[in-house]
């Protein structure tokens, strides 16, 4: 009896933090974070420190809508909440420097353009990135 409850114990001892940093793993994925490398972070700190890192530094997944200041989704290039379109209020000073001596800020290639003035953009020939037709 006494030596099954060692057993129990053992097992509960083992099993139950392994879940717990499997959890963190699951939470980290979808923080888009690497859940397999949080797994042994979680290991190494404990679960309860990792669970705290990971809602204190950066949710990758999501990303904040400049508009209605929202988190969406970070490949949403609408907003879901208010419909603001910010696919190109995000260009860096260096993209638009860039786009303004007819570079391509993804690839170099100079004056490599396909214009779409339907949609408004220009698309880059080489790379096949799109850039707002004017800036
Ligand atoms: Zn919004
Ligand atoms: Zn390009």
């Amino acid at each position: 009896m006494r030596q099954t409850n060692a057993y129990a114990l053992g097992a509960l001892i083992t099993v139950v933090p392994i879940v717990l940093c499997l959890v963190v793993g699951a939470i980290a994925a979808r923080r888009g974070r690497n859940g397999f490398g949080w797994f042994f972070i979680s290991l190494l700190i404990t679960p309860l420190i990792a669970t705290v890192v990971l809602f204190v530094i950066e949710d990758l997944s999501k990303q904040r809508c400049e508009a209605c200041g929202q988190r969406i989704p970070a490949e949403a290039r609408v907003c879901p909440l208010c419909k603001k379109d910010f696919r190109y209020e995000r260009l860096s000073p260096e993209t638009e420097d860039k786009l303004s001596r007819g570079l391509c800020p993804k690839c170099d290639a100079y004056n490599a353009w396909i214009d779409d003035t339907q949609r408004g953009l220009r698309k880059c020939e080489v790379c096949g990135e799109q850039y707002p037709l004017l800036v």
